[in-house]
């Protein structure tokens, strides 16, 4: 920053004055007269005048995003709510430089002031959370109808936090997948060359070797086929579904489905309906997807318990709707209270290896979040460490008449 320029040290020796002159000096280049900071503040606000400067108040406090007006010599005239976000020791009168202490401001704010050009600057903020701002620097003249004019500088900010937070996603996305890929990748080469190799006339370990590469090759088909389930119901997240599904024969028919995979694992899955039918809006496809996920976490990671409970209840909403709440819920390890909350998150588990050894992604949740964003509904999820884990669907229900059936679809097309 330009202070460090005269010394950090020497700087807090000064009194006040002195150090508002020397910012002064530093932020414009230029020396004060002995009147100092005071007597030139007043005689600029007198030369802007008290109603201008109430009218910028008034105008800059509609502005959506913070907004800060400096005078020529950067002493700030007025700011708005959103500019204490950023500056909470803004003072009116005061220089800029003692409040807005980011170094690649300061040079902006000086260039636009010295060229009477706009400046278009990109800061960092590490306090006290991290945030990245893009700032605008206007230099403004406004006419007094008299031929005379006043110079001022327009700060506008805009807050680039989420779309740098969306940038890093993407990238650590990339970077997992790619991971993610790449491990099984490596053992389906490195077996190739062995077999090319070493152990060409070995058929006892070209026996095993290929039964290792059919797992490898089975885990990057189903990391593909997850990624690419992921970016369809991403794409048509915002598109509502317009089908209507019953949802207990779609419940008896996801675990008739997994059956066998109970059995292989000893674990009985009960089944709890309720009389009435309870119909949603939804997308059939889509709504297995993320009703099987969850049957198959609790069977892989549950099974300890011997028993899955899959529950459909007609529930009610925070806000009093009515919903359907699909709950699956286990009596194996449970999660521990600080994974909860990342659970949701692509490629995040509680045990890296363990998730591998069953076979999963790391987007099976990812994808039921996702499921239920496109349906209006929400995931909840609910452990007891030691005791199980329950994860419930809540969809909202739909009012009878909307929507079609899928079987009224499949007599127009007929
Ligand atoms: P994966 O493909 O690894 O199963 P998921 O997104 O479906 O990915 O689940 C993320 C993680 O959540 C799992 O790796 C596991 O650690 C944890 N998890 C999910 N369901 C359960 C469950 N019923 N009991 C314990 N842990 C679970």
């Amino acid at each position: 920053m330009a202070i460090n320029e005269s010394g950090d040290d020497v700087f807090r020796r000064m009194g006040w004055r002195s150090r508002l002159r020397e910012a002064w000096h530093v932020l414009f280049g230029k020396q004060q007269s002995s009147g100092g900071a005071v007597s030139a503040a007043a005689a600029n606000r007198g030369a802007l005048g008290r109603p201008r400067t109430l009218l910028i108040e008034q105008l800059i406090a509609g502005l959506p995003g913070p907004a800060i007006v400096l005078d020529r010599d950067g002493r700030v005239i007025a700011f708005n709510k959103g500019a204490t976000a950023i500056a909470p020791a803004l003072h009116r009168g005061e220089p800029a430089l003692v409040s807005l202490r980011m170094p690649e401001l300061v040079t902006a704010i000086r260039r636009a002031g010295r060229r009477r050009e706009p400046q278009r600057v990109e800061f960092f903020e590490r306090v006290p959370l991290d945030r990245w701002f893009e700032a605008f620097i206007r230099p403004v003249r406004l006419s007094d109808g008299d031929g005379g004019s006043v110079d001022i500088l327009l700060m506008t900010f805009n807050d680039l936090t989420p779309l740098r937070r969306v940038e890093e996603m993407r990238a650590d996305f990339i970077a997992n997948a790619s991971h993610e890929l790449r491990t099984p990748l490596a053992a389906l080469l490195g077996f190739i060359e062995t077999l090319q190799g070493p152990a060409r006339d070995d058929t006892a370990a070209r026996a095993r070797f290929l039964g290792i590469m059919q797992v490898q090759a089975t885990r990057m088909a189903r990391l593909i086929d997850d990624l690419l389930s992921l970016s369809r119901i991403e794409l048509n997240e915002h598109l509502q579904p317009s089908m209507t599904v019953e949802l207990a024969p779609f419940v008896r028919q996801v675990v008739d489905g997994l059956q066998m995979l109970a059995r292989d694992r000893q674990v009985e899955i009960k089944v709890s309906m309720p009389e009435e039918a309870l119909t949603v809006l939804g997308e059939r496809d889509e709504l297995i997807r993320a009703l099987e996920n969850l049957v198959e976490n609790a069977l892989k990671y549950g099974a300890a318990g011997k028993r899955i409970d899959v529950t459909l209840a007609r529930g009610q909403t925070r806000g009093g709707h009515a919903e359907a709440r699909l709950a699956v819920r286990d009596y194996g390890p449970g999660i521990a209270p600080e994974h909860l909350p990342r659970l949701t998150e692509r490629f995040y588990r509680v045990d890296v290896s363990d998730s591998r050894a069953q076979g999963g992604t790391g987007l099976g949740l990812a994808l039921v979040k996702h499921v239920l964003n496109r349906h209006g509904g929400k995931l909840s999820i609910e452990s007891t460490p030691g005791a199980g884990a329950a994860f419930t669907m809540h969809l909202p229900l739909s009012t009878t008449g909307v929507g079609a059936t899928e079987d009224s679809l499949i007599n127009i097309i007929a």
